[in-house]
């Protein structure tokens, strides 16, 4: 169960914890994570790995070869932390006001740099290990920005992987799903164009506001009268906008939705309904209404042949029910969906625990990564790097 504890000392694990717990107090945003990326940099270099920074701007990759093999892997780590205010009081909080590590970036880092000193040295394997640590995941943007910067091309990989932390399942508990596992996520922006005027004439211009009101109430229809049960979507209305004192009629009102599928089907069944919905309000109010889609991440499916991998890989590390092919359905977005648009692979699920602590959800002033994630994180990587390239 413990690979790490029976190759390694207590005592080097415990570097790795203190050095999540460095990470954890310098918290750095989105593609902006210098000092976490010279951190990275610096121990790979210094375990002998062939560091190549700046990829995609503070992304970069430690690349060891060993044996013969033409075979090539990818792992994922990301590095940046959320732009809200830790209430943790604990030593090793954030030591930077408006900066958390809230989602456990700060822990995946640590992971897969425990993983990289032991597969450095103590662990053999056959061909290339490419390991990809890459900045701005929460503004889905870091895999892509790397990924433009030739990521794939000056590092080919046949297969690749990323874990997150998850709160609320037992620590050792692993999902490993195939197929769908994280949602599409794509930002839609309407602006609708009425004529303004005087609050006590509004026969003499068109009013935006009964508009926003009706189209409110004709998007929450998507998902209740035209999709089916299996067609899993979420529609939020984020931010309405118009209008600024009581006797003035504004020119235009606009609004930002969130839309999440798991499915391109169901993604372009919503985007269709969507343009209906506004076409018809522009010939029932006389107004001109624009719709702008933007797509921030595909949805993220896992390769049937490399989950199965994982699950082979993982298997000796988990007590029997432990090691679950279904976890709850989330309708939360990754960016690595971008990498395993080009390369097949597999993102799976690490339990952090259960409880008022480290149940605590992602993305709560309360949460905190599991340290003890970093041992057995690591052992998954080492499993996989063992079965993948041997
Ligand atoms: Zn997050
Ligand atoms: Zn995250």
């Amino acid at each position: 169960m413990n690979a790490f504890k029976d190759t390694q000392s207590l005592s080097e694990l415990q570097a790795f914890v203190q050095l999540r717990r460095q990470i954890h107090m310098m918290p750095e945003l989105g593609g902006e994570t210098p000092a976490t990326a010279a951190v990275v940099a610096e121990k790979l270099a210094s375990w002998g790995y062939e560091v190549h920074r700046g990829i995609g701007g503070h992304g970069l990759v430690g690349v060891r070869r060993k044996g013969n093999s033409t075979r090539s892997i990818g792992l994922r780590a990301d590095m940046d932390a959320l732009p809200m205010q830790e209430e943790n009081r604990f030593a090793h909080a954030s030591q930077i006001a408006g900066r958390m590590h809230a989602c456990g970036h700060d822990g995946h880092t640590a992971i897969l740099l425990a993983a990289a000193w032991r597969l450095a040295d103590s662990v053999d394997f056959d061909g290339t290990l490419n390991l990809i640590f890459q900045p701005d995941e929460e503004g889905l943007c870091g895999a892509k920005k790397m990924m433009e910067d030739g990521l794939f091309t000056r590092f080919p990989c046949d297969a690749i992987f990323a874990l997150h932390n998850l709160p609320g399942i037992p620590l050792g508990t692993a999902v490993v799903q195939p197929g769908p596992t994280m949602a599409a996520s794509q930002q839609v922006s309407i602006e609708i164009q009425g004529r303004g005027g005087h609050g006590a004439m509004p026969e003499r211009s068109v009013d935006p506001f009964p508009v926003i009101a009706s189209l409110i109430n004709a998007i929450q229809t998507i998902k209740s009268r035209n999709l089916a049960v299996d067609e899993h979507a979420v529609i939020s209305i984020g931010m309405v906008n118009a209008g600024t004192v009581y006797n003035i009629i504004p020119d235009t009102a606009s609004m930002l939705l969130s839309v999440r599928t798991d499915s391109p089907e169901t993604e372009q069944k919503i985007n269709r309904r969507l343009e209906e919905i506004v076409r018809g309000h522009e010939q029932l109010y006389g107004v001109t209404i624009s719709l702008q889609t933007d797509q921030l991440a595909p949805a993220l499916v896992n390769s049937k042949f490399e989950t199965q991998k994982v699950r082979q890989c993982l298997e000796p590390l988990f007590a029997p029910g432990t090691l679950l092919s279904q976890g709850k359905k989330l309708m939360a977005t990754e960016d690595f969906a971008w990498m395993l648009t080009q390369v097949p692979g597999c993102y799976f699920f690490l339990g952090n625990g259960e409880g008022e602590f480290h149940g605590c959800s992602v993305h709560n002033p309360h949460y905190d990564f599991n340290d003890e994630l970093i041992r057995l994180g690591s052992d998954c990587w080492v499993k996989i790097v063992q079965g993948c390239l041997s």
